[in-house]
């Protein structure tokens, strides 16, 4: 069955192995000077951040396994837009051998990418009314019918409208814990409406990172050129685009507001990572 609208390989992500070292966070200087078409592109951003009936948004990392269907994503149901597979449940085993302090360890490390940002990543189903993302994590990319060293997949939620997106990453073959949060950390800026960028130290792009660190960078860096899903943007600000759809952080304690901390984490050695997205169109043309 159809699964969706099928588009250009849309990039990769390589980081080497000798990547190991810890490196300084990104700089976070000011935006360079924008020509009249970029501020136009810019302004296509939704800026929901001081909106005070803004909730939370939540990110369910579901390590049970699932059975996805095709048609449009529902997080409640398993319904998924890019995939309709069974996906085993996340193996704990690599990294750790208890697997509710593996799944607590990832769920952190997934939540310190999004540190400065209004978003809570869970490990548990939320049982709440409130809608929420999901990112299927387990198994290997070729139960989506997708070639080996996929890191993962999404789609590509330009307008972040929807609200239950439904993304995969495919832990199988990745041997470092951060490594897994990496890439959940990539296919749910997918899922947030995020294309790939330019700077290779950015989580959304597939490049080398020289410094060994991956954060959402506070620049505008060029939206990567290599497929449709740019979402008619020539650039973007990673770290701003969150900022402006999900919202700051609520202040941690009287002393600490959300968008003033560092958001770097420094990249584990993986062997190969792909990751690529797909665009979301297929079912709203339908
Ligand atoms: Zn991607």
């Amino acid at each position: 069955m159809r699964i969706g609208r099928r588009y250009p390989a849309l990039g990769w992500m390589q980081i080497a192995s000798a990547l190991a070292a810890l490196a300084s966070a990104p700089s976070r200087g000011a935006r360079p000077p924008a020509d009249t078409a970029n501020r136009e592109e810019r302004r296509t951003f939704r800026p929901i951040a001081d909106d005070p009936a803004q909730q939370t948004t939540v990110l369910y990392l579901n390590l049970e396994g699932a059975t996805t269907h095709s048609g449009p994503d529902d997080s409640r149901t398993g319904q998924s837009s890019v995939c309709a597979a069974k996906i085993p449940a996340f193996d704990h085993r690599p990294y750790g051998d208890d697997a509710a302090s593996v799944a607590s360890q990832l769920t952190q490390l997934v939540q310190a990418y999004f540190a400065d940002f209004d978003l809570q990543v869970v490990s548990k189903r939320p049982t709440s009314p409130q809608p929420y993302q999901m990112l299927i994590i387990g198994g290997d990319p070729g139960l989506c019918g997708l070639a080996e060293g996929l890191g993962g997949l999404a789609p590509l939620d330009c307008q972040d409208s929807e609200a239950r997106s439904v993304g995969f990453v495919f832990s199988a073959p990745l041997t470092e814990l951060i490594g897994v949060a990496l890439v959940a950390a990539h296919e749910a800026g997918h899922l947030f409406g995020l294309p790939h960028l330019r700077d290779p130290c950015d989580v959304m792009t597939n490049a080398l990172c020289p410094a060994g660190t991956k954060a959402f960078v506070d620049t505008f860096s060029a939206v990567a050129p290599d497929h449709e899903g740019r979402c008619g943007l020539r650039e973007a600000s990673s770290y701003q685009w969150l900022h402006e759809r999900l919202g700051p952080a609520p202040p941690a304690d009287q002393t600490t507001a959300g968008c003033n901390t560092s958001h770097a984490i420094s990249s584990p050695p993986i062997v190969l990572l792909l990751l690529i997205f797909w665009r979301r169109q297929a079912w709203a043309k339908r």
